[in-house]
């Protein structure tokens, strides 16, 4: 039988992305030799500021051409403040791929790893184990709004939030199925229905009538201000949590945070369906203050490769890196110096690529 063959478009960015793509790279390559499947590697140099200083923008006119039609984008990072401006960096590149490809669900997990430093006192690895799912298209990151009578004492500002049904229900559907393929069968919906007083009862109505479809999965609502309180003090009591595109981002920060380092999360822009490709890269960003140093944690870029092969079906080599990655991160000597450990982002690259057999 013909080995199943992956096409993966690699971007590795800025900064330390290009450090930590490499890493996820050999680790993909381990995988891919052991479970017996091909990587079909297709490099790319744009989406980063190198690229915007040759060429004035961050991505070529013809970019959707020249990346095609890979089954899955493998990406680092992007941003470099000191030449280009955050906001131009970030909607010339990742918002693109969001939109052209409809990744639609922002998805990361929070877990507590062994050897991971926790913020939280008392808390075990193992003891957070939960998702955060963000709306990715719509909600609050709308561009519906102006200003009226600027600079003048009468000035008005405005920025509306906008909810399709079509929008919110996709989200929800996601989330309630992820509940409901895990064991503890349970849903919070980040809420703010006590005051913002139009978008959020809807919401708040649509989670309700998608839960009539899930009788088997548990769920609550908790308004934001107090969910990122319980996010602190309880985070061993979530398991899926579903917010709209603003609640959802600062959740998704949050949780990591509070599971140790963003240097060791992984994050998904997902689009369900495979019509299109969805993109996998690290929480972190570029990290100016530490690119070029070699002392980077690939942990995050890794465990976004794990992400992708479980997208892309191959479930048991995503779980096996999972698996390489606690081992290695609880060697001290192995483990990068965020983390307190000793080693370059090479060494633990390695040694979790060699931890996979
Ligand atoms: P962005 O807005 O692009 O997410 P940022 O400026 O908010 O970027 P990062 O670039 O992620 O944040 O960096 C935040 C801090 O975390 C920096 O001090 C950086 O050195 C550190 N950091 C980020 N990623 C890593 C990593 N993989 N390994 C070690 N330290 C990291």
């Amino acid at each position: 039988m013909a080995r199943k063959s992956y096409r993966i478009a690699v971007i590795p960015g800025d900064g330390i992305g290009k450090e930590v793509v490499p890493e996820g790279v050999r680790v993909l390559e381990a995988a891919a030799a052991r479970f017996g499947f091909t990587i079909e590697q297709q490099w790319h140099d744009f989406a980063c500021c190198d690229y915007y200083a040759r060429h004035g923008a961050m991505m070529p006119e013809d970019w959707k051409e020249r990346i095609g039609a890979p089954d899955a984008i493998f990406f680092g990072a992007v941003g470099w403040p000191a030449t280009v401006p955050d906001h131009v960096s970030l909607w010339g590149s990742l918002i693109q791929f969001r939109r052209e490809y409809d990744q639609y669900v922002n998805l990361r997990p929070v877990r507590l790893m062994p050897g991971v430093p926790c913020p939280l006192a008392g808390r075990e690895p193992g003891s957070i184990d939960f998702w955060v799912v963000r709306e990715n298209t719509e909600g609050e990151y709308s561009s519906v709004g102006g200003r009226m009578f600027p600079g003048t004492e009468r000035e008005v500002v405005i920025q509306e939030t906008v909810m399709t049904r079509h929008g919110v229900d996709r989200i929800l559907a996601y989330a309630f199925d992820l509940a409901q393929s895990r064991p503890k069968k349970h849903l919070t919906s980040a809420t703010k229905s006590n005051g913002i007083a139009i978008t959020m009862p809807y919401w708040d109505e649509r989670v309700e009538a998608m839960a009539r479809k899930y009788p088997d999965v548990r769920w609550d609502k908790q308004h934001i201000d107090i969910l990122t309180a319980q996010f602190v003090l309880h985070p061993d009591r979530f398991d899926v949590v579903v917010g709209s595109n603003l609640f959802g981002d600062i959740l998704s920060d949050l949780g990591p945070a509070c599971a140790g380092t963003i240097g060791i999360a992984p994050s998904g822009n997902i689009n369900p369906s495979g019509a299109a490709p969805s993109l996998f890269e690290p929480v972190h960003g570029s990290a100016p203050d530490i690119a070029g140093k070699g002392i980077a944690n690939p942990v995050g870029q890794i465990w976004s490769a794990a992400m992708m092969l479980d997208h892309l079906g191959e479930r048991e080599a995503a779980a096996a890196i999972l698996s390489a990655i606690e081992t290695v991160l609880a060697e001290p000597a192995l483990r990068t110096a965020d983390i307190k450990g000793r080693a370059d982002t090479v060494t633990c690259g390695k040694a979790i690529a060699d931890a996979l057999g």
